[in-house]
């Protein structure tokens, strides 16, 4: 049933698989070849349960599965052609955090083997390849308004545990966009900004989250640079959050997440289709390199260690 939802249930399920933390650098290690436990665990700093349990996770969900090697039972964990779909999500987090995060003294370390040109990843419009950006595309909110479409969100909220466990890994690339991406609050409160949320009785009400949860999380994206305080009324003083440049630049990543967890359901669960304002027609996104227009496989893409 398509029941006019831009988010339904089994997308926010899907975005709680991908969305998560150690997802995020489990995916960074499968793309860059690295497939054994031990490796994968030194270079995310996961501790050998959280491994164990996200490793299952991206089993279950077809994004990895597990192949013996050597003699004995050692097993390494591979991509399976849709995790291989997730390189296109990959490749605009370590966009985001390069261009972020580390400025102009950190080169395009990714190179494109096909064209031979620093990867410059671009979200497209499939039909027209515009590039996809927040101000491009018409959620066209359906009469029922937003309140149906938390209530799926909130679903996702329901499945995670609080993780207090930090990224220490020998390997920093994605440390900060997987503590924003894979932070199901943030994500959450990332999503209501999209659909235009600005206030913190707005974000209360439609994410049922506690106030505590809610301050601590809105001041960490506040820090981050992601979303900006903005003072809308003077006595008493109150306040909006409101999307700043990094949080904007966030939204074609979730959105290639999203569409992700969308086409993996059967097409009559999907939820509605968005559209895309330039070219008016449905929205899929593309993730291609921004010099050859081609789309990046793993294996056509070489890293340089050099920073
Ligand atoms: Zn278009
Ligand atoms: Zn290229």
């Amino acid at each position: 049933m398509n029941s006019g939802l831009l988010i339904n249930r089994a997308v926010a399920g899907g975005l709680d698989v991908i969305g998560d933390r150690w997802s995020l650098l489990i995916l960074r290690d499968a793309f860059l070849g690295r497939r054994r436990f031990e490796e994968i665990r030194a270079h995310t700093g996961a501790s050998r349960a959280t491994l164990t349990r996200r490793l299952a996770a991206l089993v279950d969900a077809d994004v990895l599965y597990r192949k013996a090697y050597g003699t004995g039972s050692r097993v390494e964990y591979r991509l399976t052609a849709t995790g291989q779909e997730l390189f296109g999500a990959s490749l605009l987090a370590w966009q985001w955090e390069s261009r972020w995060d580390h400025g102009e003294q950190l080169p395009a370390r990714l190179r494109h083997s096909v064209c031979g040109s620093p990867l410059h990843p671009r979200a497209q419009c499939r039909a027209c390849a515009e590039e996809v950006t927040l101000d491009s595309v018409d959620w066209n909110l359906p009469a029922a308004g937003l309140e149906p479409q938390f209530e799926e969100l909130r679903s996702i909220g329901g499945q995670r545990r609080v993780r207090a466990e930090q990224a220490t890994g020998s390997d920093r690339d994605l440390a900060t966009v997987s503590n924003l991406i894979g932070d199901r609050w943030t994500l959450l409160i990332l999503i209501a900004a999209f659909f235009g949320v600005r206030r913190y009785d707005d974000y209360a009400r439609h994410l049922s989250i506690a106030s505590n949860i809610l301050t601590q999380r809105l001041r960490f994206l506040v820090e981050a640079e992601v979303l900006e305080r903005i003072r809308y009324q003077q006595n008493p003083p109150r306040y909006e959050y409101r999307l700043a440049p990094r949080g904007r630049d966030l939204y074609p990543l979730v959105m290639v997440m999203r569409q992700w967890a969308e086409q993996r359901l059967p097409p009559d669960q999907r939820p509605l289709a968005l559209r895309h304002k330039g070219c008016g027609k449905p929205l899929v996104i593309d993730v291609v390199c921004g010099e050859c227009g081609q789309k990046p496989w793993p294996l056509d893409v070489t890293r340089s260690e050099t920073r």
